[in-house]
């Protein structure tokens, strides 16, 4: 079996505001985001499908099928459109990244030449997505946060001369820094009156408390506690993050992924 991606993407407008609620209510429910005019995304959505190659084609699906299906149920369905408005799969439910992924994976189930729908990933902007996943079913949330920080790769248990064999540059005594790009997914159920599984807000809030404040134009061997003594390798930091975060946030998480690099990357899933 072998999973294909293909990527498409289209412009619409939404808001959060639900107009049979007061204003009182509408801004409890969706804080900063609660507006009763438009704004907009240029969405970007990917869509997974896995099946056996055919033997005479070599395809598990054939592109341009899929792509006429894309065309028809997703850019000619929201392309320029009001999604609020315009989308009766989105009266009396919050045009939410969430209820998004709700609603395309269910009109794309059945894709063509019998090729599964597995997996579905919506961007909002490039610092929010979503995830559907097929099996167990499942929808997360992502974002997106940035960090400076400074560190050297230096065991302990290690002698001068193995340390430097082992991390080369990475060993330099005064240290040296990274651009890191952090990566918090959260999953649970969906809230039906928001749409949403967590408020954005209050994850930011505990992200920023817990770790880019603490993180962020730091030295990691010497500023951060839970570092102390450990080796600063990403595969340390991701953990570190992952095991600080977790029963923090406003809803399960689900991964953290850290770049240190553009390229490497360091994933850590429940
Ligand atoms: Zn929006
Ligand atoms: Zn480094």
């Amino acid at each position: 079996m072998v999973t294909l991606a293909r990527r498409v993407s289209f412009s619409s407008g939404h808001r959060y505001w639900l107009p049979d609620r007061s204003e009182e209510e509408n801004k409890r429910l969706f804080g900063r985001w609660a507006s009763p005019f438009n704004h907009g995304h240029n969405y970007v959505l990917w869509v997974m499908a896995r099946g056996p190659t055919d033997p005479v084609t070599g395809m598990v699906v054939n592109i341009k099928r899929i792509d006429d299906v894309l065309q028809e149920r997703v850019v000619g369905q929201y392309d320029q459109r009001s999604l609020n408005d315009e989308a009766p799969e989105f009266e009396g439910r919050p045009p939410s990244l969430e209820n998004f992924l709700l609603v395309l994976s269910s009109s794309l189930a059945d894709l063509p030449d019998g090729a599964a729908l597995t997996g579905l990933r919506l961007e909002e902007t490039p610092l929010l997505y979503g995830e559907w996943v097929k099996e167990p079913e499942m929808v997360t949330i992502t974002r997106v946060y940035e960090f400076a920080a400074s560190h050297r790769l230096n065991s302990a248990q290690l002698d001068e001369a193995e340390n430097l064999r082992l991390y080369g540059k990475c060993n330099h005594p005064a240290g040296h820094g990274h651009n890191y790009v952090l990566e918090v997914t959260v999953g649970g159920p969906v809230d039906l009156a928001t749409g949403m599984l967590a408020p954005i807000d209050e994850m930011d809030e505990v992200v920023k408390r817990e770790i880019l404040d603490r993180y962020d134009h730091r030295n990691l061997d010497v500023d951060v506690p839970e570092l102390q003594g450990r080796v600063s390798t990403s595969e340390v930091v991701a953990q570190a993050i992952f095991d600080r975060l977790e029963g923090k946030l406003p809803a399960r998480l689900e991964r953290v992924r850290l770049h240190e690099t553009a390229r490497n990357v360091f994933e850590v899933v429940r």
